[in-house]
């Protein structure tokens, strides 16, 4: 059988005896009357232990109610004894006494220990103003309902002090059911808790007539009245039948207990004003009552307030708490974020090497850790980058970028770094404490890993580069420093030389950036009318010597510095963007040059026009080229254009468009230095051009070195084979001349013949 069932069959035979009790009573059979009463309780009390077995908050309390009944069993017995056996003695009676009072103890024991575990968290002084009212007006009502009904008037006359203390017990009973009541509101009253309240609020009442008359020491036993006695325990009983240890747990029902507490108030004030009206309550303890419910009224109030207001300053907390974590929370993610910007902001997207920022932080690391030995900083740019953008598109060029990075990333160790300081510009630092590697090695290093061809698009991309190199601390011992007098190394080469290169930076460079940086503000302004001027040098027939044409090689004439070699500015011009500006300046002077000597001399001379690599690379080249010539009506028979066999140039060669529409205008083309480049025989295949310009370089060596005449000998051999016509550059002698001629070499430009000529003297000497 479950503990429930079990606990509910004890009641229920407990109820039955209490029914067999009454009844043995009622008509005077007094001994079985005794018999069923402990029998009753015994059962109520048997029925209460089994249920505190199911409980763990709520347990001690029901263990104590359950105490309480024993003692009335007990008592019960004694009083048995005392009354219906032969061992009745004065003592009997008075133990039986004892325990009947023990009841009335332990249950406010027990009463206790439930507020104890229900409401220790609770506001005191809440407590305290209920525990206030109801004791006031439990003693005002309990008293005068008292000599109401027995028509005793209490005098206090006999009472000792146990008698107060009794009566106070008994009191406390009540009290203490209405605190509970008023706590725990009206919501989470069930039918157990009515119940337990009327049992509770009987027995209090029942007891204190019983200490009151015992007080004022008149036998206060009366049967109608021990019927109910035993009712009320009984009920108690059944009241824990029907409940469980949820319902006894009291909701948070605070807000509302000040609202119950009011409710009882004025119906303690309305009972007692009832009560006063039919002189159940005389005067002074009606206004007793009145003053103390007046009092409670507003020590509610003010709880209440206090209450609202803390409740207040809770949620206000709860909130601030919940902002702060919040907060703490957000900026934690602040940080999270700030971090990886950080370390974004250090890394180059698109190569994934670290930007300037992330070099600054490592030179800040550097210097730092403190530097010993040596380092070694390359600044690496990537010569025409603007121009493989132009023609290959930015997607073209930034694949070009990514590479480098690959590249770079490749060869990074502990004491390699790179960075992409800037759009084209890359920063390659080697840390060499123990001096062990030698610069110039390791820019041949960097020029071997630059030097294998771009795959970008599936297109062959040749890429130059140039390299300047510092070294620390050498050449200066601040790391800032470092990097620009390597970036001002390569400042010097850039454009220079038709493959990639490094220069290192020496004291010499400074001034020849100075000058650089100058003539760069001059060319920005120049007046090309007023300083720039072409000259003419004669190309000639080999064999004959006959003048068919000539090559037009600017000249300026600058004002502070006199005469600028075209080697010098050129690049400069390339490289400021201005040279489609300067290029077109050349080919209107040169075209109507031409068209007013053949005119003039009846002559079909060719003049060479010299076309630079960010000229051709740039898509309005073209264009613009056809237009000058047909505004100055020149017979396209009469121009050559002279493209600069340069690896640059490779890459735009991949452009074949270029090339076959000016061929297509009727242009020729001749290949600029042949020979010492990167132009190649299979370049001379793709694209059909028509002269070759022997190098100045093989040139100089063809009368001392074999190997050069082979060279030159190839070059004729091969350009006879495919149809194209030979020129040689920079011939300066008669030895020269006659090796060429030998070597089948069909034309000759030189110092042997003559320099390039300003335009009235080439036409007086020549034409
Ligand atoms: P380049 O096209 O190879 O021009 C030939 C250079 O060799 C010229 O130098 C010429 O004066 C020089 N030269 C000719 N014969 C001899 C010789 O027998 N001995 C020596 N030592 N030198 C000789 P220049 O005029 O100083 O031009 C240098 C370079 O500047 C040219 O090389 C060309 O690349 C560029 N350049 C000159 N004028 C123009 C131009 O109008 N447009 C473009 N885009 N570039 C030009
Ligand atoms: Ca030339």
């Amino acid at each position: 059988m479950n503990k429930r069932v079990s606990q509910r069959l004890c009641c229920v035979i407990a109820l039955l005896f209490w029914g067999a009790y009454a009844i043995a009573l009622m008509t005077g059979h007094h001994i079985l009357a005794n018999t069923f009463s402990p029998i009753s309780a015994f059962l109520v009390g048997c029925s209460m232990i089994i249920f505190s077995r199911s409980l763990k908050k709520y347990g001690l309390t029901v263990v104590l109610g359950s105490l309480s009944v024993f003692f009335w069993v007990l008592g019960d017995i004694f009083f048995f004894i005392n009354n219906d056996s032969p061992f009745g003695t004065p003592f009997t009676g008075y133990i039986a006494e004892l325990l009947y009072k023990g009841t009335t103890i332990v249950m406010v024991v027990g009463l206790i220990a439930y507020v104890w575990t229900t409401f220790r968290n609770k506001a005191v002084i809440r407590l305290f103003s209920d525990a206030f009212l109801f004791s006031v007006s439990t003693i005002l009502i309990a008293t005068s309902v008292f000599t109401y009904f027995t028509k005793v008037s209490l005098k206090y006359t006999n009472f000792k002090l146990e008698h107060f203390v009794f009566t106070m017990f008994s009191m406390v009973i009540i009290i203490l059911t209405m605190m509970i009541f008023v706590e725990r509101g009206l919501n989470s009253l069930s039918w157990a808790g009515v119940i337990m309240i009327i049992s509770l609020i009987m027995y209090g009442f029942l007891d204190i007539r019983y200490s009151l008359l015992d007080a004022e020491g008149i036998s206060a036993i009366s049967p109608e009245l021990d019927i109910f006695f035993l009712l009320s325990l009984n009920l108690l009983g059944v009241a824990f039948a029907c409940t469980t240890e949820e319902k006894l747990e009291a909701k948070d029902t605070s807000h509302q207990s000040g609202k119950i507490g009011v409710i009882i108030d004025l119906c303690i004030m309305a009972v007692g004003f009832v009560m006063h009206l039919y002189g159940i309550v005389n005067e002074g303890r009606f206004f007793t009552l009145l003053i103390t419910t007046v009092a409670y009224l507003l020590l509610i109030r003010i709880i209440d307030a206090n209450e609202l207001s803390q409740q207040y300053l809770a949620e206000k907390e709860a909130e601030k708490e919940l902002l702060e974590s919040k907060m703490i929370s957000q900026k934690e993610e602040l940080q999270e974020v700030t971090e990886k910007l950080a370390n974004i902001s250090n890394l180059d997207l698109l190569t994934g090497l670290r930007n300037r920022r992330g070099w600054d932080l490592y030179c800040e690391e550097l210097r730092r850790g403190g530097i010993s030995g040596r380092i070694m900083m390359y600044s690496v740019d990537i010569n025409y980058f603007k121009i493989i953008n132009d023609t290959y598109g930015h997607a073209a060029g930034d694949a070009v970028l990514i590479e480098v990075g690959k590249r770079l990333a490749s060869i990074e160790e502990d004491f390699i770094h790179s960075f992409r300081i800037a759009g084209d510009q890359f920063l390659v630092v080697v840390i060499d404490p123990n001096e062990e590697i030698r610069p110039d090695r390791f820019a041949d290093f960097l020029i071997d890993l630059f030097d294998r061809s771009f795959d970008i698009e599936s297109e062959y991309i040749k890429v130059t580069f140039s390299i300047g190199g510092a070294i620390y601390p050498k050449d200066t011992n601040n790391l800032e420093k470092l990097l620009s007098y390597a970036e001002s190394a390569r400042y010097t080469i850039k454009h220079t030389g038709s493959a990639s290169s490094c220069t290192f930076f020496d004291n010499s460079i400074m001034p020849k950036i100075q000058r650089k940086k100058v003539l760069e503000q001059k060319l920005q302004v120049v007046n090309y009318d007023e300083q720039f001027e072409l000259y003419y040098q004669p190309q000639v027939k080999a064999k004959s010597g006959e003048l068919i044409g000539m090559e037009a090689l600017l000249r300026w004439k600058e004002p502070e510095f006199g005469f600028v070699s075209p080697m010098e500015f050129i690049p400069i011009a390339e490289e400021m963007g201005i040279m489609l500006d300067m290029g077109n300046w050349i080919t209107k002077q040169a075209t109507r040059q031409i068209v007013q000597w053949n005119t003039t001399y009846h002559k079909n001379l060719v003049v060479g026009i010299n076309v630079s690599p960010a000229q051709l690379r740039d898509i309005k080249f073209v264009d613009k080229f056809l237009d000058i010539m047909r505004a100055s009506k020149v017979d396209t028979n009469w121009v050559d254009v002279e493209i600069t066999e340069s690896m640059a140039l490779n890459g735009i060669m991949n452009n074949a468009e270029i090339i076959s529409r000016i061929q297509n205008a009727g242009l020729t083309m001749s290949v600029d230095d042949f020979g010492t480049g990167y132009a190649s025989f299979a370049n001379m295949i793709s694209f059909h051009f028509d002269r070759i310009k022997i190098a100045k370089e093989l040139v100089d060596e063809i009368v001392e070195n074999r190997n050069a005449r082979v060279v030159v000998k190839a070059i004729t051999g091969m350009a006879k084979d495919m149809g194209l016509h030979t020129i040689a550059e920079g011939v300066e002698d008669k030895e020269q001349l006659d090796v060429l001629v030998e070597l089948g070499c069909e034309q000759i430009q030189g110092y042997y013949f003559d320099k390039p000529l300003p335009a009235d003297t080439f036409e007086k000497r020549w034409l």
